[in-house]
């Protein structure tokens, strides 16, 4: 199974993809998992990247993308996988679409995580005091991020329900019922 998690940032998709890679033998990819992977291993990459992560904006799409497709292909090969924080805007899906075309790895699903902003600025502060998470830390930042979702991944929803792709969940209740409905959703 190949699916694509979308939704705004504290929407639950790091919850909620490795309860998909389970439940579908997948393996799950983030790329803010990886980016700051790179950050925290003090990679020349790591630097590169650090400043976008931290204020909120989006890293380079040529650089998220090649930061991916290795794993992405690996998991492709093996079970599937649970794509989580990619793609971000419009010009990331269709350069991803091109390459996974001729890799045969396109997906088969994408997965909306939909919630209010207000229970978005919620999570965050939350997580913000369990995770330490720099850009969880800063309103200004998470504002940004809540922007960026709406402006340029929102329009990732249309292009994917174009395709007849899009499945969307409520995910504003605990993590066991949204678990339970992208599951039953999937599995229709
Ligand atoms: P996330 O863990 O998905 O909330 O991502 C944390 C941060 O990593 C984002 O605010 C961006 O700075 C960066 N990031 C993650 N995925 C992408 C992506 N696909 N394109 C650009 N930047 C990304």
């Amino acid at each position: 199974m190949r699916i694509i998690l979308l939704g705004a940032p504290g929407s639950g998709k790091g919850t909620q993809g490795p309860v998909l890679a389970e439940h579908f033998g997948a393996t799950h990819v983030s790329t803010g998992e990886l980016l700051r992977g790179h950050m925290g291993d003090l990679t020349e990459l790591g630097r590169l990247v650090s400043q976008f992560v931290r204020s909120g904006e989006l890293v380079p799409d040529e650089i998220v993308l090649e930061l991916l497709w290795e794993p992405i292909t690996k998991a492709a090969a093996d079970g599937g996988f649970i794509l989580d924080g990619f793609p971000r805007n419009l010009r990331q899906a269709e350069l991803a679409f091109k390459r996974a075309l001729m890799a045969g790895v396109t997906a088969d699903a994408v997965v909306y995580l939909a919630v209010p902003d207000d229970a978005v600025r919620t999570r965050l502060v939350a997580r913000a005091a369990q995770e330490g998470r720099s850009d969880d830390l800063d309103p200004a930042v998470t504002e940004r991020r809540l922007g960026i979702f709406h402006a340029e991944t929102g329009p990732l929803l249309d292009f994917y329900r174009a395709r007849d792709l899009l499945v969307t969940i409520d995910a504003s209740g605990p993590p066991d019922e949204v678990g339970a409905a992208m599951i039953a959703a999937l599995d229709r």
